[in-house]
């Protein structure tokens, strides 16, 4: 890809870049991030691409020093990539922009909470949520007020407005927060562990509020420690080790552990598919573990379809496991699809190291087998 003929450049401030889809609201492509220490250099962010798209409540998970605050930096430009190109709402940050065009650019566009709220301690709630107005000069200046005590009504903190933010709960510090990022209306949330120092009702709260954003168009995206917030995003992204997890690898076999996930999202292989493809017939071997990344696939016995497979489901894995030549025939269905491949040797090395994925693959194989016993007795004339 050919990065300066993606801009049009004008002469001062953020390049618009007019190539990326206008669904999409973020887009890392290649993106590095190298840190050095009295050590050495050392690679935090290994080539991150991601799409994020208008009007998506995404989470983002990973252990502890994978890189998910760093890659949320990126996002907002608080800190710059080594390498690589980010383009948030349309907007090349980094190319060309000068900090403090960044900074007016950050207020306008994006809204940020943290963990530690980060109110500043003197003003008063109403004052810390009028601040981004005033930062970049939006809205008129007598309606800043009005406008900061709708949003603090909002997040249910009116009667606490001319309050310092010490003298109020820290699930209450953290709703001033969110209602200062949305101060200027961003179409982007970016937060970053919002809940990890709440307790479990201030953070439903939160997610609550996140979630009637979302509903009226804006993008979220949340990195979290607590997977019972994941289950309320629309989608949830892993990181391990500076590396994106495959999405289509990270749902269809949510028990392995990250680095299993990422050992098999570097070598999985993607195989297109047209419609109505053969891709195993019945009775011969399997030489791969297969998931379905987009479309559909059909398993039949005798011509008659006995099952089919959507977007994040498997096969392959009773052949490679149980030992025998494929139960049926496997085939595109009448959409194009495409699949991700793992070879067997691959695919047993990992499941070896990965009792609870081998036990929770054996029960899904052994309720297949079950239903494909009473498919081929209901198939026999
Ligand atoms: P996470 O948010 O997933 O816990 P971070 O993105 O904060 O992880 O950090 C990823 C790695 O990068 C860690 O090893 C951390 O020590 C290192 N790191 C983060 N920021 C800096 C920095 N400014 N300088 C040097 N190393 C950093
Ligand atoms: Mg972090």
């Amino acid at each position: 890809m050919n990065k300066t003929a993606l801009r049009t450049r004008p002469k001062t401030g953020p390049v618009q870049v007019a190539d990326f889809a206008p669904e999409s609201m973020i887009e890392l492509r290649g993106v590095v991030k190298r840190f050095s220490n009295a050590a050495g250099e050392f690679t935090v962010l290994k080539g991150v691409d991601l799409t994020i798209n208008r009007g998506e409540f995404v989470s983002i998970v990973g252990k502890s020093g994978s890189g998910k605050s760093t890659l949320l930096n990126m996002i907002t430009g608080i800190d710059h990539p080594s390498d690589g190109l980010v383009v948030v709402n349309g907007t090349d940050i980094y190319t060309g922009v000068s900090e403090s065009q960044r900074s007016n650019w950050r207020g306008k566009n994006l809204g940020i909470v943290f963990q530690f709220f980060q109110l500043l301690p003197m003003l008063t709630l109403l004052e810390n949520v009028m601040l981004p107005m005033d930062y970049v000069d939006m809205y008129d200046f007598d309606e800043r007020p009005t406008r900061a005590m709708d949003l603090l009504k909002l997040v249910g903190l009116e009667k606490f407005a001319n309050k310092l933010p010490v003298l109020v709960s820290t699930g209450q510090q953290q709703l001033a927060a969110i209602a200062r990022a949305m101060a200027c209306d961003p179409p982007l949330l970016v937060a970053d562990e919002p809940t990890g120092n709440l307790d479990s009702r201030s953070a439903d709260t939160i997610i609550q509020l996140f979630e009637l954003f979302v509903s009226q168009g804006k993008t979220i995206v949340m990195v979290t420690h607590d997977p019972s917030l994941t289950s309320r995003t629309n989608r949830n992204i892993i990181i391990s080790d500076g590396e994106l997890i495959n999405e289509t690898i990270s749902r269809a076999l949510p028990q392995l552990r990250h680095r299993h996930m990422l050992e098999f999202t570097r070598i999985a292989e993607t195989r297109p598919l047209q419609p109505n493809e053969i891709i195993i017939q019945q009775g011969q071997p399997v030489d791969y573990f297969y998931i379905v990344s987009k479309g559909e696939v059909e398993m039949l016995v005798k011509d008659q379809v006995v099952s089919r497979l959507r977007t994040n489901e498997f096969f392959g894995e009773i052949e490679l496991l149980q030992g025998g030549n494929s139960l049926t025939d496997v085939r595109a269905g009448n959409s194009p699809a495409e699949l991700l491949t793992i070879s067997r040797a691959d695919f047993l090395r990992v499941i070896q190291e990965s009792p609870i994925t081998a036990e929770a693959l054996l029960k899904i194989a052994q309720r297949k087998m079950e239903a494909l016993k009473e498919d081929k007795l209901a198939a026999k004339p």
